[in-house]
């Protein structure tokens, strides 16, 4: 595997493979690895010829209030498992490399980005198109990788590929979960033994969600206030948001009848967390 810390050499290697007509997948990361990124990664392997992964905690999707110092890192780590994995290209850029001095284009989905994790992290996905529209023009990928644990974010970046033409098929790979349920995220280091229990509330809130849908519920007000009440026994939960939302433009919808997302984000201390099922209709419990 080889590790690529800037950029100019990256693209010579992209060249490279591109001359030889090799098929290139990406999966955009910001390391502290785990099995949802290596599924990720498998499922690029199984697909095409090379694949590239990128590492970098991109600053430019935090707020100022946000984790961003803190973020867990284990680059020693993240190489070993890439490797494991079978990645070809390990693309570990640092900040000044992604954002020189003078920098000042940015890509903005309008409306996708402003509700659910945008409205309560505003500019986030601004930082994610943007940072994942520099990654597409390094790496020239043929498909791009991404969880739908962050459903919106990948709804988001199919949006910006169809709008800006970019040839790039992106595909979506299901949420890997811990033995518990908790969906598995970098962040769920943070949490505490109590907290970890309490947060395992989000996925049995999903589960209920599912369980009165297969049941014949089909008013989003009626499941999210079931909801809100498995997820408010925990002392130390607070709701962000807990929507039901056409999949298509993440609109609030009265009535359920085609796909639909119920996407959570709760706060178990200090620690955010998000998870997500999809309601369709050809779902039973
Ligand atoms: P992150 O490092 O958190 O930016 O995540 C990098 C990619 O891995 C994103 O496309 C995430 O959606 C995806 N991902 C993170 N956690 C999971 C998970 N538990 N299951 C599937 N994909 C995931």
């Amino acid at each position: 595997m080889k590790v690529y810390r800037s950029i100019k050499p990256l693209i010579e290697e992209i060249g490279r493979l591109k001359r030889k007509q090799k098929s290139i997948g990406l999966v955009p990361t910001m390391g502290f690895l785990h099995e949802g990124h290596l599924s990720l990664m498998r499922r690029a392997r199984r697909d095409v010829a090379c694949v590239v992964v990128s590492i970098y905690v991109n600053p430019i999707q935090f707020g100022p209030k946000e984790d961003l110092r803190k973020y867990p890192r284990d680059l020693r780590r993240d190489t070993d498992l890439c490797r494991e994995v079978g990645a070809d290209i390990c693309f570990i850029p640092d900040t000044r490399t992604m954002y020189p001095d003078g920098f000042s284009t940015y890509v903005n989905v309008e409306d996708l980005g402003d509700t659910l994790c945008g409205a309560s992290r505003p500019g986030h996905f601004k930082g994610v198109t943007t940072v994942v529209a520099k990654l597409f023009n390094i790496v020239r990928p043929d498909t791009a990788y991404f969880g739908q644990k962050d459903a919106q974010q990948a709804i988001i970046i199919k949006r910006m590929v169809a709008d800006l033409n970019m040839p790039v098929k992106i595909k979506v790979v299901p949420i890997v979960r811990e033995r518990d349920g908790i969906a598995m995220s970098s962040r769920n280091i943070y949490l505490s033994p109590d907290e970890r229990k309490e947060a395992v509330s989000l996925r049995r809130s999903l589960d209920l969600a599912r369980v009165l849908y297969a049941n014949g519920e089909r008013d989003p007000r009626e499941i999210i206030k079931k909801m809100r009440r498995a997820i408010l026994k925990e002392k130390d939960a607070k709701i962000d948001y807990l929507s039901i939302v056409d999949l298509k433009d993440l609109k609030d919808i009265n009535r359920i009848s085609k796909n639909a997302l119920v996407a959570v984000a709760v706060k178990i201390g200090k620690t955010r967390l998000i998870d997500n099922v999809i309601l369709s209709n050809s779902q039973t419990a």
